[in-house]
């Protein structure tokens, strides 16, 4: 469901998501804000979704009135959990005044509450009344702050992401949302623009690496081209090529954490992809492994016989920045 309007979420569906070892399910809601205020990730298309609303009242009525439709569509005693995005940061007093923040909260109460944001405003005095209001006396709820760290290494993320914050930034967020009560989940990105599939892919791991002591829980976004975006002009040019899932299935396998990975565009032209022929598999694999962290059916997919592990091995071992990308 995608909404143009600010009386509705911008989209929200449901589905499952692997939660302390159990399969639970799962509520995704994009709540139709005034956008993000950093507004200049090279990859983000997020960042057009923007309504012009500039009053501060006509926010909280606009975030009421989409919460309320939520509720009247989507039965909440059917979610134990509930992810929260909107097109820019949750906890930002500016994008969710913190009167819809609270009646966010009573309407989630209980629940496992996931929220994006960025990291500035991960502060506790925004945390600990959010997760208090969605506490329960049954002591169901948790709340998980999602940060976009992207990748451990301050040069890659402001260079070929334009994030702008540092690691350090991420780690002292981590301290606030801990002081709070909160878990962490943590974004991580494979592929920005610039790198090579060699580079992203050793990024990625280190970044795992690293990422993994401050982090609950870790997810992968494979880099996908959305419209409109820096990524789309350099790919149209011929000058980016999506990630391998031969790269992502490779990353998930050697991990020292669990990391989850829903490989969105996985397949398309616009999205993580390998020859056409065997995409279905890796991304059927990835989607798999996230719901249940078996091994197995990565190692399945990474010994199958397509033709074009080898292109992909020809790709890791050749590709340079003065002549990349390789393959389309
Ligand atoms: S911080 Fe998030 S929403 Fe804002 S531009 Fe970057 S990726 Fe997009
Ligand atoms: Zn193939």
């Amino acid at each position: 469901m995608i909404s143009d309007s600010t009386q509705k979420p911008l989209a929200c569906w449901p589905g499952t998501e692997l939660y302390d070892g159990e399969v639970i399910p799962c509520l995704t809601v994009i709540f139709h804000t005034t956008g993000c205020t950093w507004n200049r990730c090279r990859m983000c298309g997020y960042k057009f979704e923007r309504t012009r609303i500039t009053d501060r009242g006509e926010k909280i009525c606009a975030l009421l009135s989409q919460l309320a439709w939520l509720v009247a569509h989507h039965p909440l005693e059917s979610f134990r959990m509930v992810k929260i995005f909107t097109s820019g940061s949750f906890f930002d007093e500016d994008e969710v005044p913190h009167e819809a923040r609270e009646a966010i909260a009573e309407a989630f109460q209980g629940k496992i509450v996931v929220a994006e944001s960025r990291t500035e405003f991960i502060h506790p005095d925004i945390i600990t009344p959010f997760k208090e209001q969605i506490d329960d006396a049954a002591g169901t709820s948790a709340l998980y702050v999602a940060m976009g760290l992207e990748t451990t290494n301050d040069f890659i993320r402001e260079k070929c992401i334009d994030k702008g914050h540092t690691f350090a930034d991420f780690i002292e967020a981590v301290k606030n949302a801990r002081q709070a009560g909160a878990g962490v989940k943590t974004y991580l990105m494979l592929k920005p623009l610039f790198l090579t599939e060699r580079e992203a892919l050793a990024d990625m791991k280190r970044s795992i690496a690293e990422a993994g002591p401050y982090s609950d829980i870790i997810s992968m976004n494979l880099c996908t081209v959305q419209r409109r975006t820096e990524v789309e002009r350099y790919w149209k040019q011929g000058a980016y090529r999506p990630p391998y899932l031969w790269s992502a299935v490779d990353i998930l396998l050697s991990a020292d954490y669990f990391v989850q990975s829903d490989p969105v565009g996985g397949g398309k032209i616009r999205g993580p992809h390998n020859c056409g022929a065997c995409d279905r598999e890796f991304v059927a694999a990835i989607s798999e492994y996230s719901l249940s962290g078996n091994r197995e059916i990565l190692r399945n997919v990474m010994e199958s016989s397509c033709a074009c592990k080898k292109e992909w091995e020809h790709v890791l071992e050749h590709e340079e920045p003065w002549c990349m990308p390789l393959t389309r």
